[in-house]
């Protein structure tokens, strides 16, 4: 078992005020990464993706332990393996996911490995999913000795990060890195909502409230699926005309007149089949209930603070035989799913790579939740090697 040192953006501490730019919650740091162990891989993380979950953490919306090493949106090269790992090769290209398959559970065996026991245990501890974690402990800077978690079973902003083997995903030699990394979440979990949880078919109605990259990799899906009409809603108005460009039918500014939900009624008449909720805010979560049709279904697929909760009609619920439907990790096998999202892009169906807004230093990392926190970026790409 070796062990390098890896250059690695930890966060601190969850409860630093914005602008992180000059709160520093997250420290660039050289750390010692000790593995592979078996069963697991050293991979070089070429890019790796700033998504709504990184920054859940860093704004305390989404517990975690700290001090952790951010990013689960990342592609990569495979440098060595751990003793058992037999079916990936040194050289391998993956993408990373966030939710590591034990193969061997009974949510793993159903075709529902994002409802995986033995990953949730993992990735809420902190910890790889085989337990513990690989990263030395340090003193210096913020940190006090205390153990390195890592996020998600991935922690991918870094140079080098120590995966289990079900935590990639082997992907073709042509897809750029700053593109595979997007599919490892934004892809799987937006697309996925559609294709996987929601199976919307050509000619139903879709809304997407919220046009990050989640929410726009939920536009590629309904656009892939045949979806008609497609209402793209955010506030920010090059996020709606990126959503236009990309396939959506029409653009809804939430904050004009009849907020989300009058102008999506008046779009589609009675409301949408499927109205995607890809904020993380269990307000517009109602808002999509609202927005959609009888005998609809709302998905919610983005994560509030554990305290919010969603009030609905119990009565509605029944009598206008409504579904509402929570989607992680889009329903996917990503075994299954990945490849056929891959050659969906190499087809030029699934222009991911329009959703990639700019690529930086793992140093901007602060600054970059930053931007994505204000709004206006869609996937900003972190290149731990430059
Ligand atoms: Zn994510
Ligand atoms: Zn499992």
């Amino acid at each position: 078992m070796s062990t390098l040192r890896t250059r690695a953006a930890v966060l601190i501490a969850d409860d630093r005020a914005r602008p992180y730019a000059e709160s520093r919650p997250i420290e660039v740091m050289e750390l010692e990464l000790h593995g592979p162990g078996p069963g697991e891989l050293l991979v070089r993380v070429d890019a790796a993706g700033v998504c709504h979950s990184d920054l859940s953490v860093v704004d305390g919306n989404r517990p975690r332990p700290t001090p952790m090493v951010l990013g689960h949106e990342a592609a990569g090269e495979v440098l060595e393996l751990g003793t058992g790992v037999t079916d990936v090769a040194t050289g391998d290209r993956v993408v990373l996911v966030f939710v590591p398959r034990c193969g061997s559970c009974a949510a793993c065996a159903g075709g529902t490995p994002a409802l995986c026991p033995r990953a949730a245990a993992a990735n809420t501890a902190g910890e790889l999913l085989r337990g513990g974690r690989r990263f030395g402990q340090r003193t210096e800077g913020g940190l006090r000795g205390q153990p390195i978690h890592h996020h998600l079973g991935v922690s991918a902003f870094a140079e080098y990060a120590v995966v289990d083997r079900g935590s990639v995903v082997v992907v073709p030699d042509d897809l750029p890195p700053t593109t595979a990394a997007l599919f490892g979440c934004a892809l799987l979990t937006g697309a996925g909502a559609v294709l996987n949880t929601a199976a919307v078919r050509p000619g139903e109605s879709v809304a997407v409230l919220g046009l990050g990259g989640v929410g726009l990799a939920a536009v590629l899906g309904a656009v892939v699926a045949g979806a008609h009409p497609i209402v793209a809603v955010d506030p920010v108005a090059h996020k709606r005309e990126l959503a236009l460009d990309l396939g959506a039918t029409h653009a809804v500014d939430p904050t004009t007149e009849g907020g989300t939900v009058g102008q999506v009624r008046e779009l589609v008449s009675g409301g949408v089949h499927y109205a995607f909720e890809a904020v993380g805010s269990a307000a517009v979560l109602g808002d999509a209930w609202s927005a959609t049709a009888r005998g609809g279904t709302t998905v919610a697929i983005g994560l509030p603070h554990p305290s919010q909760e969603l009030h609905i009609s119990a009565a509605q619920l029944v009598a206008e035989a409504r579904t509402l439907v929570g989607s992680y990790l889009g329903g996917a096998v990503p075994e299954r799913d990945l490849p056929r999202l891959v050659e969906l892009w190499r087809a030029g169906r699934l222009p991911v790579e329009r959703l990639h807004s700019s690529s930086l230093p793992l140093d901007d990392v602060n600054a970059a939740m930053d931007a994505l926190a204000d709004g206006g970026a869609v996937r900003q790409v972190l290149l731990p090697h430059g």
